[in-house]
């Protein structure tokens, strides 16, 4: 359907043309306008495929109403002329008109041709409307892209004529050019010879269809730049008919990519000409990427064979889980180094030590792995500790060699002492009185040497446990001077005393080690000095929070070099070593004072100018120890009155059940005894006691049986009793099941500590009075165990008559038969006993004894010396009884 609108003011002619376009083929819908006022409302408000009017109007032209409607070039127009406006019609063509047709030449055949025609130039004319304006947006568009690339683009046609640029290519050919080609003219002509020379050829070659792409360096004057150009043909109909130039500036790249060359050629240098071997690993995989030829050398493979290989393929498989643990740690900063070991071709084994760098080369994240050869290190290392270990086994030789040799020596000595003791009781010359009296001095000189060796090998071994006690430091200090008095006498010099009176009276400290620093040190100073005085300062320094004290002992002897000071409590260490020196002495005595005062948190210096006087100065911190019963920290302890407490006393030995029995009696404590293991824990059965006091080797079942048994059915506090007083014995106990430990032989405070370590209650022993006839016994153990009851000390000595009596006649009965467990028992029974009378050969003799370590000759004189024991104590017995 084709809308038609028709303006004419003629009706005749209006009618005529209605009546043709009816016979015409096509299908329409007319609109008629008789002026151009009404035509103008019509095309204001519909659409029209097609206008026919006639040409004249009084009010003006039909073409210009379309121009003011912006129509003309959409709606074909058709003017009707009267004959006669011929010519006028056609200049109407000019302005716009499609068509033009004499209203007598009006017939159905031609207005059907000129309303096809026209319909179809319609059509024509409004795809190309179309056309231009899609060029025109193309156009704009690549102008658009052109002026907004930072790269500069332009085209030239086959003979080098400028097709097209952007500004970007403009501004910077026209910075090295006297001025930028215009398009259509030849470029090259217009462009610096710095571009020509480069350009030219490449549009050469490009005209001939190759495609380019290049980066190259321009200098102008001194300014270096450079372009990536990107050439290629423009093609039409596969003819070449231009070519297109992109460049872009890419100076910064290149001078950065040139750097990276720079450093990479300067690694690769570093890299293999370095004598360490390096490896170059990839971080995602552990390959290996590159290696050096030191690297190489290390491994003992070519290059070629290690490269792709992974790390671990290099490090021997049972090194991998601490090397890939150590790196972790390594990386993390908690290790300063990285030891491992590195396989080579022939499966050596190398130890190696890594440092290891991340880098990023050739855009791979890598590690740097330099391994530097520490075999010598390691063989070194490992000599060194084998040497340390011989010195530390022949160190230990030494100390057990020492101690051995200490107790061999002390044994023939306590016999020599004793006979020369019993030599001198006998009737003698003067010069035979001499000569033992000298045999005794000697001897005890030489006690003191091995006392002093075993205190030292004891020291080194750490075996040396300090006793600290409360006790009057008054009392002590004056025990000392008195010792050393009358040798100072006898040298014709004083020695005095100067105590601070702000020193407390009683100090908590292991007061046999102290004496023994200070014999020492007073003994050095009187034999060292030969005029003037010898003094011993004691001095309270610190404050109440921590109290010490200040010992001085100046002499105004020979002194000491200076260079001898630095060494003076090292071992064996005497000023004058030389054979003919005069003093006696075995450089032991104030390397044992350091090392003591060491034990005792202290401290000692030595100063001195020789001749002129010597110091000491000892430190020493007062522990502050509260003088009160110790709670053993087990929580809230038992409260029981000492009469309410019931002790089952596990032991076989009778002499041991006096003892303790007389204890607990003094306490008034009550108990029971079994005289074996099996038997307590029959009686526990049926009596609850509260505490079980067991010895640990019983006939039938020993203490450790018998604890075990107990505990099956009861939590009863079990303390052991034994002779054996080394820490091990003691832990055995504990792991065993029992609560505490007694030392054999006992003394009532290590009763009354081992009770108080279970139970609170209020003791009452009696303080033991020592006097002379005490004295006298010469039995130090037995004094302080009968602590003054003379009856009880009697009944001690006649236990012990009897059974060392029947002990002496099993043992000579198991020396018939070389029963050596009897023997073991036999002396086992009789060591406390040994010890409570001061029999110190006899101690020895059991202590082997027991631990099978006696030789035959030791074991033949025992029941003699039993014997003689037998008779000492028999006349003991009556001198003590009539003393009484
Ligand atoms: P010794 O048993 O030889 O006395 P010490 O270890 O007690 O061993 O002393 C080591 C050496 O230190 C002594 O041999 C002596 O040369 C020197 N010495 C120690 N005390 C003094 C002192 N008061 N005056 C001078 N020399 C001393």
């Amino acid at each position: 359907m084709i809308n038609i609108l028709y303006i004419e003011e003629n009706t005749n002619d209006q009618i005529i043309f209605t009546d043709h376009l009816a016979d015409c083929k096509i299908e329409y819908e007319l609109t008629h306008c008789a002026s151009l006022e009404s035509a103008s409302e019509v095309l204001r408000m519909s659409k029209f495929d097609l206008i026919f009017c006639s040409y004249e109007f009084t009010e003006g032209s039909v073409i210009d109403l379309l121009e003011q409607h912006n129509l003309i070039e959409e709606i074909p127009l058709v003017v009707l002329s009267i004959k006669g406006n011929v010519k006028k019609t056609r200049d109407s063509l000019k302005n716009g008109a499609f068509d033009f047709l004499s209203k007598k030449d009006l017939n159905t055949p031609i207005l059907d041709r000129i309303i096809t025609n026209s319909l179809r130039a319609t059509k024509e004319n409004k795809l190309r409307l179309d056309l231009e304006r899609r060029l025109d947006s193309i156009y704009a568009n690549t102008r658009t892209i052109l002026e907004n690339t930072t790269d500069g683009i332009w085209s030239l046609d086959d003979t080098g004529k400028l097709l097209i640029m952007n500004s970007i290519a403009k501004d910077n050919i026209k910075e090295h050019s006297a001025k930028c080609p215009a398009i259509g003219e030849y470029f090259f002509d217009h462009i610096s010879p710095l571009f020509r020379k480069i350009w030219l050829p490449l549009y050469e070659k490009v005209l001939k269809g190759e495609d380019i792409v290049t980066v190259d360096e321009y200098l102008d004057g001194d300014y270096q730049f450079f372009l990536e150009m990107a050439i290629t043909p423009i093609i039409s109909n596969t003819e070449t008919v231009g070519v297109s130039f992109v460049a872009r500036n890419v100076t910064e790249r290149e001078l950065a990519d040139s750097k990276v060359r720079e450093s990479e050629k300067n690694f690769r240098s570093v890299f293999t000409n370095s004598e360490v071997p390096i490896m170059l690993v990839s971080v995602s995989d552990n390959k290996i990427i590159d290696l050096n030829n030191a690297s190489a050398l290390l491994h003992d493979f070519d290059e070629s064979q290690l490269m792709g290989k992974e790390i671990f393929d290099v490090i021997p498989q049972i090194h991998h889980d601490k090397f890939k643990k150590d790196f972790k740690n390594y990386k993390a900063g908690h290790l300063a180094t990285l030891d491992s070991h590195i396989l080579t071709s022939k499966q050596d084994i190398i130890p190696v030590q890594i440092s290891v760098t991340e880098i990023f080369y050739k855009e791979k994240q890598c590690y740097l792995f330099f391994l530097y050869d520490i075999s010598v290190r390691v063989e070194t290392e490992n000599k060194l500790k084998q040497a340390r270990e011989l010195a530390e086994k022949s160190a230990q030789f030494k100390s057990l060699f020492l101690a051995n040799m200490s107790h061999e020596i002390r044994t023939p000595m306590n016999a020599m002492l004793g006979f020369a003791d019993l030599l001198k009781k006998t009737p003698l010359n003067e010069e035979q009185q001499e000569y033992i009296d000298i045999i005794r001095n000697s001897g005890n000189d030489l006690l003191v040497i091995i006392n002093d060796i075993l205190d030292l090998t004891k020291i080194e071994a750490g075996k040396l446990k300090l006793r600290p006690k409360h006790f009057s430091l008054v009392e002590m200090v004056n025990r000392v001077i008195k010792l050393h008095k009358n040798k100072a006498k006898e040298k014709g010099f004083g020695l005095l005393l100067e105590l601070d009176t702000a020193l407390p009276d009683e100090v908590y400290l292991d007061d046999i080690r102290l004496s023994q620093v200070l014999n020492n040190l007073i003994s050095n100073a009187i034999k060292f000095t030969e005029k003037g005085e010898i003094k011993l300062l004691l001095k309270r320094i610190g404050d109440d929070e921590s109290e010490s004290m200040m010992i001085l002992v100046r002499d105004s002897g020979i002194g000491i070099p200076n260079v001898e000071l630095e060494t003076i409590f090292e071992n064996f260490n005497q000023v004058d070593s030389s054979l003919q020196r005069k003093q006696s002495g075995t450089g032991l005595g104030l390397s044992i004072v350091h090392q003591l005062c060491e034990l005792m948190n202290g401290s000692i210096v030595a100063r001195s100018t020789v001749g002129v006087g010597s110091e000491f100065e000892v430190i020493l911190p007062l522990n502050k120890h509260e003088h009160v019963e110790e709670s053993d920290n087990s929580g809230v302890k038992k409260q029981i009155l000492s009469d309410e407490l019931n002790i089952l006393i596990c032991e076989d030995n009778p002499i041991n059940v006096k003892l303790a029995t007389k204890i607990l009696d003094e306490l008034g404590i009550n108990y029971r005894v079994a005289n074996n293991g099996k038997e307590g824990v029959e009686m526990l059965r049926t009596y609850t006691p509260d505490a079980v006091f067991m010895d640990l080797q019983m006939p039938e079942m020993n203490g450790y049986e018998a604890t075990r048994q107990i505990r099956e059915f009861s939590n009863i506090p079990i303390i052991a009793m034994s002779a054996h007083v080394m820490e091990e014995e003691q832990n055995k106990c504990l792991e065993a099941g029992m609560n505490g430990f007694i030392p054999k032989p006992f003394q009532g405070e290590d009763i009354i500590l081992a009770l108080q370590s279970q139970f609170s209650f209020d003791k009452k022993a009696a303080a033991a009075s020592k006097t002379d006839k005490w004295k006298n016994l010469n039995m130090p153990g037995l004094t302080n165990l009968s602590r003054g009851d003379v009856e009880f000390a009697v009944s001690l000595f006649d236990i012990f008559m009897e059974q060392a009596n029947s002990d002496h006649e099993a043992f000579l009965a198991s020396l018939i038969s070389n029963n050596l467990d009897v023997q073991a028992s036999i002396a086992h029974r009789l060591l406390p006993s040994f010890m409570t009378f001061n029999f110190v050969q006899l101690q020895i003799m059991a202590e082997k004894i027991e631990a099978d370590k006696a030789s035959d000759e030791e074991r033949t004189k025992f029941p003699l010396y039993l014997q003689m024991a037998i008779a000492e104590i028999a006349e003991k017995r009556s001198s003590f009884i009539k003393s009484n």
